[in-house]
């Protein structure tokens, strides 16, 4: 049976990125290797290194002056790089999530956070907006999408100092203004590739301003002056993020991109709405994420939630049980996902609704 994969991360990928994966497993770029018995400094390697980094650039419009990184330890190890490099004394974080709760906590090893605003008596279910940002403030961190609740800041928002921002689960899914930012940030596995890469934008003028030492992998300067590669990169998974990146150019860019997502998400978020068993979790509609949509059964229902779940099960439908932390379904609708995924899904939702 075909399977829907709305799983929240690791997550659904492009046939063409696993096709052309699975294919250089076996050959890579006509080498007679595996990609995965390779050497990081062949030609062939430097190659997908070079194109990925340029289609990156293209595909975000990057301006001059940003270097872009493919680097280890996945987002949560930007939590701490972040600060290492960029606080000299002060920071403002805003906390939307889980995720931003454990950036705060790394950065205060580095300075004084000043966290502007935080959603987190309400569960996170809203994104704070009435908050002020320190002038004095080396940098706003702030996270994009929050993946677990279901809430997203689709834009980039006013700020007297440079913003940070972990867009881990939602990059390539809308234009950004670059040059507000001094350092963007995403682990490759909700829209780009499988787990162990994540990809690093920095503005290179933004390094060098403080005062600690840094050791030399946690440096981005190292990584920048290496190309990514001081030590071994992840090489199979930036293989992949390349067939992504080239399946988002075929696709016509990240314009085209965003139309079909607000569209998956609009398809969805209208079956809850007009559903009397399923509800949104997210307060403000304003802030509903177009990645990840979260939604539970209503009080009368709730005792149905582990059924609709194995309902959707037998149409192929996996991955949409909640996070622990709000309960509930997560249908996660990142770049990969086909409409036709959505429309089983709310199939689903309206033959369940209807048998009661
Ligand atoms: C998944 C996720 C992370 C954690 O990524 P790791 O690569 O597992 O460290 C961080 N931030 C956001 C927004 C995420 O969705």
């Amino acid at each position: 049976m075909k399977k829907h994969n709305f799983y929240a991360g690791p997550s659904i990928l492009s046939p063409y990125t696993i096709k052309n994966t699975a294919d250089a497993i076996l050959n890579f770029a006509d080498t007679g290797l595996s990609v995965l018995e390779v050497s990081h400094r062949s030609k062939e390697f430097q190659a997908v290194m070079d194109e990925a980094t340029s289609l990156v650039k293209e595909l975000l419009e990057i301006p001059e002056g940003y270097s872009v990184l493919f680097l280890g330890g996945g987002a949560s190890m930007q939590f701490c790089m972040v600060p290492y490099n960029l606080m000299a004394k002060k920071a403002a974080y805003l906390e939307t999530g889980t995720w931003a709760s454990n950036a705060i906590k790394e950065a205060r090893l580095f300075g004084e956070v000043d966290v502007v605003a935080s959603s987190r008596d309400a569960n996170f279910s809203f994104i704070p907006k009435d908050f002020s940002i320190p002038a004095d403030a080396d940098y706003f961190h702030f996270t994009t999408n929050n993946t677990i609740y279901g809430t997203e800041m689709r834009y980039d928002p006013e700020s007297p100092v440079p913003l940070v921002a972990d867009m881990s689960s939602d990059i390539f899914s809308r234009p950004i203004d670059v040059s507000k930012y001094d350092l963007i940030y995403a682990g490759a596995q909700k829209n780009l590739a499988p787990a162990g890469v994540t990809i690093v934008i920095v503005r290179d003028e933004a390094l060098g301003h403080v005062e600690r030492q840094i050791p030399t992998m946690l440096d981005y300067r190292t990584h920048i002056k290496k190309g990514s590669m001081f030590n071994t990169p992840p090489v199979l998974p930036i293989f992949s993020a390349l067939q992504t990146l080239r399946y988002y150019k075929q696709l016509g860019g990240i314009r085209e991109i965003e139309k079909t997502d607000l569209a998956k998400a609009a398809r969805l978020y209208d079956a809850i709405d007009s559903s009397k068993i399923f509800e949104g979790t997210v307060t403000d509609p304003a802030d509903r994420s177009i990645m990840n949509v979260c939604f539970v059964m209503t009080p009368e229902y709730k005792e149905l939630e582990k059924n609709f779940i194995d309902f959707a099960s037998e149409k192929g439908i996996v991955g949409i049980k909640g996070h622990r932390s709000v309960g509930g379904f997560r249908a996660s609708l990142y770049n990969a996902l086909p409409m036709e995924s959505v429309e089983v899904l709310v199939n689903a939702m309206k033959e369940f609704e209807a048998k009661l």
